[in-house]
């Protein structure tokens, strides 16, 4: 026992002192480590990482198991791989090295305070999908929770204008120029319409549904958002969140399924990394 602490004890003076600037190197390498989870989370690098985990744990059994040829082989392939990556990532190399100059970074990190939707607008919203699904007008409305949407706002149009079932009737209004996509609800403004957002590529999607679900569900795979779907075809009310979509039947579901400011603060956290959808029955 004390031949073990005395082992302990020379391994720990060998390690440097801990200092102020060890604490502030830690917290920049933790913010950093951060920074590019969630860069990775948020890109199709996610996938890329899922594939390397998978080579590092193969590597690691053909090393592990004196797989000599195929060790060599993945020598050689580690290279190329690297060159490969860069080239097929280069927007997204891009688009990160932009975003290193830009306050949406910041933004992205330490999320403002999530859109707390105020009594009124989910009442104006509630009201205008009705509406709009008695008309059989197609909608498509995005609330935005703690993720920033900033990325689909850039797709479409601004709009910055108050919830008002009024503008929301007026959005979605066939032939005209802001019918088309979504719109984007954040801290109880209109912030964007005509938004493009990710398809959801989930193959058990009932044939009934088509694009504007699949878009439904595709933002609510990858963000907290809760989205809202009246369908063109049926006038049907759907929901959509964690990469579930729901049916719903009246007001009063509707309004319970929407983020309204006393849940929010249950359910916000100030690190979106760790609010992946879920999936689940569609
Ligand atoms: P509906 O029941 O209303 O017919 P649907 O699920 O069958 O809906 P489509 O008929 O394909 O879907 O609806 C097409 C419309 O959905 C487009 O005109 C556009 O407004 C919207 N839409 C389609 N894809 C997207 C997308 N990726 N992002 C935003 N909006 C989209
Ligand atoms: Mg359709």
């Amino acid at each position: 026992m004390s031949e073990i602490l005395v082992k302990m004890k020379s391994w720990v003076s060998l390690l440097p002192p801990f200092t102020l600037n060890s604490a502030l190197e830690i917290v920049i390498l933790a913010a950093f480590l951060y920074v590019c989870l969630l860069w990775i989370k948020n890109t199709r690098a996610w996938e890329l990482l899922k594939g390397l985990l998978v080579i590092v744990a193969f590597t690691f059994f053909a090393v592990i198991f004196r797989l000599t040829t195929i060790v060599w082989l993945l020598e050689r392939i580690s290279t190329v791989a690297i060159i490969a990556a860069a080239v097929i990532f280069q927007p997204e190399l891009r688009k990160a090295l932009e975003q290193l100059g830009s306050k949406s970074l910041f933004a992205r990190i330490f999320p403002e305070q999530a859109a707390d939707n105020s009594f009124t607008t989910v009442n104006e919203i509630v009201r205008a999908t009705f509406s709009m699904a008695r008309k059989r007008t197609g909608a498509l409305i995005v609330l935005e929770q703690s993720y920033p949407l900033r990325e689909i706002e850039e797709t479409g149009i601004a709009v910055d204008g108050i919830v008002t079932g009024a503008l929301l009737i007026n959005i979605f209004e066939k032939n005209t120029p802001l019918h088309d996509g979504a719109v984007v609800i954040a801290h109880n403004r209109v912030t964007a319409a005509t938004c493009y957002l990710p398809l959801s590529e989930a193959n058990d999607i009932s044939k009934d549904y088509g694009t504007r679900h699949r878009a439904a569900l595709g933002i609510s795979e990858v963000t907290d958002s809760v989205t809202i779907v009246v369908s063109e075809e049926t006038g049907n009310v759907s929901v959509a969140e964690n990469g579930v979509l729901k049916l719903i039947r009246d007001e009063s579901a509707l309004r319970s399924c929407l983020p309204s400011g006393e849940e929010r603060k249950e359910t916000s956290s100030r690190f979106p990394f760790f609010r992946r959808g879920k999936g689940g029955e569609r």
